[in-house]
């Protein structure tokens, strides 16, 4: 893939040893330690994308009055690149995060990144620090391509005029330490991630800002996880924590639609569209919390899990809420989840046909 943009590369000369990445690489949790190189590209109104560059990882220097520091004019991707048995490695459905870079940044009044450009940042980033991918199954490299307005000044009336759009890599294990364990979920009916016109639907660094203290009282609950809840009704399950639902009744998928105030996950638009290819239906629909115990305790809900990059499918154990609780099954990981998780890594790391074409060779 080419852009119009051509990118200067000033390699790092501080890049770390092998004996030194070998060490990050043995136990590289979940976001903790970065690749030797970014990528950067500016942007300013008028003139449109310049200085595309790889460059060596290192901090910023913002004028205290920038703009994404008050306003929060931010929005950020995260996908994998996954070294595969044979050797080569690969990115899922780039062009997917792409897709929704742009959405997320016609929503935040920002602007628009060539699909190939975003395509190509990754692929320049993990060609570079390639070395940094790790060999172990299930392990992968993070990325994180974000974009932050960097105009100085506190005026409220416009968006900014300049933007930088970046991109950092992370090896990383499995998200939730501990593998497949069945996480609990607190319903959250005091708080709302996302109310109707709002910013739901937008990867955008506010939606966690605001969410922080619900997972805060999730885990004073004594739950993992905090589960949304529709911001009018607090009735319909939207979703949980960084990661889409799905309710399995038998041979039965159901996700919440998207209505605007859900993210729309690849991973489960993946699911969706593969269910067929292991003998399942797949549907999205409405589910509320009262439907959701009744299907548990009568038997005909199987299975939850949630689905993300980070953490892949992670199956849901237990609820609770202020006046509920319930366990979902037996507790533990159900069939149909551990099938899921395994075609979908399975894609990912090449061990299953990649049938639907989202496997994207970058090394
Ligand atoms: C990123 C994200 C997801 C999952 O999206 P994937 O593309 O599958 O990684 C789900 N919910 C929220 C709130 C997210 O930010």
């Amino acid at each position: 893939m080419t852009s119009q943009l051509s990118f200067e590369v000033r390699p790092n000369p501080q890049a770390r040893s092998t004996a030194e990445r070998e060490r990050v690489l043995e136990a590289p949790g979940f976001g903790q330690t970065f690749t030797d190189h970014m990528v950067s590209i500016d942007f300013t109104e008028g003139e449109g994308w310049h200085d595309a560059r790889l460059e060596p990882y290192g901090p910023l220097v913002l004028d205290p009055a920038t703009s994404v520091f008050h306003y929060a004019q931010e929005l950020f991707e995260g996908l994998k690149a996954y070294r595969q048995a044979n050797g080569s490695i690969v990115a899922f459905r780039p062009y997917a995060n792409a897709a929704r870079f742009n959405a997320s940044a016609a929503r935040m009044a920002m602007p628009e990144l060539p699909e190939d450009t975003f395509v190509e940042s990754l692929e320049l980033l993990v060609q570079t620090d390639r070395e940094w991918v790790p060999t172990t199954e299930g392990h992968s490299l993070y990325l994180r391509p974000f974009m932050i307005a960097t105009q100085a000044g506190l005026g409220v009336n416009y968006p900014s005029k300049t933007y930088r759009y970046m991109v950092i890599a992370s090896p990383a294990a499995s998200y939730f330490a501990g593998g497949v364990k069945p996480v609990s979920v607190w319903l959250s009916t005091e708080y709302t991630r996302a109310a109707p016109g709002g910013t739901g639907f937008a990867k955008c660094g506010g939606n966690y800002a605001a969410a922080f203290v619900a997972q805060r009282q999730a885990v004073a609950e004594g739950c993992d996880q905090v589960v949304w809840l529709d911001a009018v009704e607090h009735r319909y399950v939207e979703e949980m924590g960084g990661m889409n639902l799905f309710f399995v009744f038998g041979d039965r998928l159901l996700t919440p639609a998207l209505t605007g105030t859900l993210l729309p996950g690849i991973t489960r638009d993946s699911i969706l569209t593969f269910a067929a290819d292991l003998g399942l239906t797949a549907e999205e629909g409405r589910l509320s919390i009262e439907e959701w115990q009744a299907g548990c305790e009568s038997g005909e809900l199987t299975e939850v899990f949630a689905c993300g990059t980070a953490a892949v499918v992670t199956p849901v154990g237990s609820v609770k809420g202020a006046d509920r609780a319930w366990t979902i099954g037996d507790g533990t990981p159900g069939p149909v989840t551990l099938k899921i998780r395994e075609e979908l890594m399975g894609i990912q790391y090449g061990s299953r046909p990649d049938t639907h074409n989202w496997v994207h060779k970058i090394a």
